[in-house]
């Protein structure tokens, strides 16, 4: 049988075809969606394993748009990072959390701080540490009302002055946080360099937990470290009961994931707070 060259597969595959049209109506209608106001923010509780209590509560861009429905962020935020619209959305997403923030805190809800995703493109502008100052002032709110979870893409990228924008974040008393730990390019040496408050573990390595040994290793080994290293530890994705025990006993304090709550609207997340009888 005679094998086809790459790109003529490709140029016939439909799937390319559709994903293609897809990326070029995202981007389309991504350009217009902040100005017609079609994003909003849900929140998910990360939750204290060992006895329910919430203290943190992690935002959840959602894009709603007439044309194409309801997209999730994991089919647009790589185009809008692409395109560098992330950059505005993304200032929009840290304006948005501290709005909600400071309306909870005047409602006397007990949170203490909501976490945003910071694209590393945001990294990339020289304007990162203004536009969170700039919304702690408008929104009165401290440094440490905010945390920023951000992956390692950020490090790999390396601009020149990585460093300095982590001071001043750190200076602000912004918690800094690696969200994805061990699913991208896991140079460890900036977990000595950089000052770091804690890391998310990937959910894809508590996927086989308890039951995969591989799985349980890793989960081990970067709690281990992290302990070392004095590096609080979110464990994401948290399905089962059979989890959470398993984090207990590593010593992991902090889970976030369905066995709990997915990310919920403003109100319902409220809800949830007084529900959970803090
Ligand atoms: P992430 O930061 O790892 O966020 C956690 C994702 O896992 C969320 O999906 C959440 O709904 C989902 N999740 C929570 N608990 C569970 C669970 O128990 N099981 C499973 N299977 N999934 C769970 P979501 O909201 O669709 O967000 C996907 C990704 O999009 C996020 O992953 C983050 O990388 C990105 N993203 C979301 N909002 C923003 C944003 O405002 N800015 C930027 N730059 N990225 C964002
Ligand atoms: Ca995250
Ligand atoms: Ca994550």
């Amino acid at each position: 049988a005679k094998r086809k060259g790459r790109n003529t597969w490709q140029v016939f595959n439909p799937e390319l075809a559709q994903q293609q049209h897809d990326r070029v109506q995202i981007e389309a209608q991504l350009r217009r969606a902040l100005d017609n106001g079609e994003f909003r923010l849900v929140f998910q509780p990360l939750v204290s394993l060992g006895d329910g209590r919430v203290r943190t509560a992690e935002a959840l861009i959602r894009w709603h748009n007439p044309t194409l429905g309801e997209i999730p962020p994991d089919h647009f935020i790589s185009h809008a990072e692409t395109t560098g619209d992330i950059v505005r959305i993304g200032a929009w997403v840290i304006e948005a959390a501290c709005r909600q923030m400071a309306a909870w805190r005047d409602a006397g809800l007990p949170l203490e701080r909501v976490a945003v995703n910071v694209s590393y493109r945001q990294f990339l502008t020289e304007d990162l540490v203004q536009t969170i100052a700039h919304a702690l002032r408008e929104h009165g709110l401290p440094g440490s009302a905010l945390e920023l979870e951000f992956t390692e893409r950020v490090l790999i990228e390396d601009a020149p002055d990585t460093l300095n924008t982590f001071e001043a974040l750190r200076a602000l008393g912004v918690v800094l946080t690696i969200d994805d730990f061990g699913e991208g390019y896991s140079a460890l040496n900036y977990l000595r360099r950089l000052p770091i408050h804690g890391l998310k573990l990937a959910h894809s390595f508590l996927q086989g937990v308890p039951a995969n040994p591989s799985d349980v290793a890793i989960c081990q080994a970067v709690a281990g470290m992290a302990r070392g290293l004095g590096l609080d530890v979110v464990a994401e994705g948290v399905e089962s009961p059979a989890q959470r025990d398993f984090l207990l006993g590593l010593g992991i304090a902090t889970g976030q994931g369905f066995l709990f709550s997915p990310g919920l609207e403003p109100d319902s997340f409220a809800a949830y707070l007084r529900q959970a009888g803090l």
